[in-house]
């Protein structure tokens, strides 16, 4: 049997170079092998922006164009959208009650994020959950491997708890395990060198971004501290020119080359980030153009986002179906 992929994104914002090296390039070559399912997770975007909920709902056709423009094709992969599909919240319901909430406190993933948004005693309900309806979206979809970056394997894990607990309730094996799906770079730091690369923490180089853009957001990357004088040797462990540049330039050879001149000493920094700059600029230029030729045509990404979502309905509607006979309430 093929396998069955669940993934998606919320659209809190465009996607960056993080979503590219992270998740979105496995998609792009698992959907000929595999049944592809990506799930635009609005109601997951409301979770920290309840009170802000142009922030999400602005953002799903930039990140369906996104999709588009590295390669996605709809015909292959289902695109949907969490919102038109009222089962994924109906699970959610029924899987709270076998989550308990110091189990949630405990999410790395989570607590990491309420500590960064500041939310202090007033965590959103919702937020605190959000795990829950990541393990509904999964779950849903009878998925079995999830492409996913790292900060996500905590999730895996509550999904894969909540899956043995639903068919230990009903006796049966109603739900399956997921496996994660991790890529060669599954945390790409934010160009301030420091936390991942995130779109609500405004270290991102978008998709969509303009060549100066890219130039100037490079510029302003840290190296090493101590490599104060070109001929002083530099470090590239830890250095950020240097982590991307092993994601994104393509050339290995000449990249593992500048890492030994940088060790030695004598190489300067600001020829590290031109050759950067040249390797963002060259990968992001076509996806740039397709992404504006997709978003010129909100009509047309509608048509393909709803299209997506019914095909999608039928098998949510069934696994919902299914969790609510295992708790003995499919009376009506
Ligand atoms: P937000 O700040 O709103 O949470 P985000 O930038 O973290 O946005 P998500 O929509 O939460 O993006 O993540 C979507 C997918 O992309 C997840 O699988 C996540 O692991 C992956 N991902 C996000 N950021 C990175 C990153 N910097 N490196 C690798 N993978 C990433
Ligand atoms: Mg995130």
């Amino acid at each position: 049997m093929s396998q069955k992929i669940l993934t998606g994104d919320r659209p809190t914002g465009s996607l960056h170079l993080g979503h590219y090296v992270g998740s979105l390039t496995q998609r792009v070559a698992l959907q000929d092998t595999s049944s592809q399912t990506i799930l635009i997770a609005d109601m997951q975007g409301l979770t920290d922006n309840g009170h802000t909920p142009a922030k999400v709902s602005g953002n799903i056709l930039n990140v369906l164009a996104d999709y588009l423009a590295v390669g996605i094709d709809p015909d292959r992969t289902v695109i949907c959208l969490q919102s038109g599909l009222p089962a994924l919240a109906e699970l959610t319901m029924y899987y709270a009650n076998l989550v308990t909430v110091s189990r949630l406190q405990r999410n790395p993933t989570v607590k990491a994020e309420i500590a960064g948004k500041q939310f202090g005693a007033s965590i959103p309900a919702g937020f605190l959950s959000y795990p829950i309806s990541q393990a509904a979206d999964i779950t849903a979809f009878r998925a079995d491997l999830v492409p996913v970056g790292d900060d996500q394997l905590p999730m895996i894990e509550l999904t894969n708890e909540v899956v043995r607990k639903v068919n230990q309730v009903a006796g049966s094996e109603v739900l399956v395990e997921c496996r994660p799906l991790l890529s060669k770079v599954s945390r790409l730091p934010g160009v301030d060198g420091k936390a991942k690369m995130s779109k609500s923490l405004g270290n991102v180089i978008s998709l969509g971004s303009g060549d100066a853009e890219i130039e100037g957001a490079v510029k302003k990357m840290y190296t090493d501290p101590n490599h104060l004088r070109i001929e002083d040797p530099g470090s590239v462990e830890g250095n950020v020119v240097f982590t991307y540049l092993d994601a994104f330039c393509p050339d290995e050879a000449l990249v593992a080359s500048l890492k030994e001149d940088y060790r030695r000493g004598g190489l300067a920094d600001s020829k590290l980030k031109s050759l950067l700059t040249e390797c963002l600029q060259e990968l992001l230029a076509p996806i740039r153009r397709r992404r504006a030729r997709f978003l010129a045509d909100p009509a047309g990404l509608m048509n393909i986002l709803r299209a997506g979502t019914e095909k999608a309905r039928a098998e949510t509607e069934e696994t919902a179906q299914k969790v609510k006979a295992a708790f003995g309430l499919d009376l009506l």
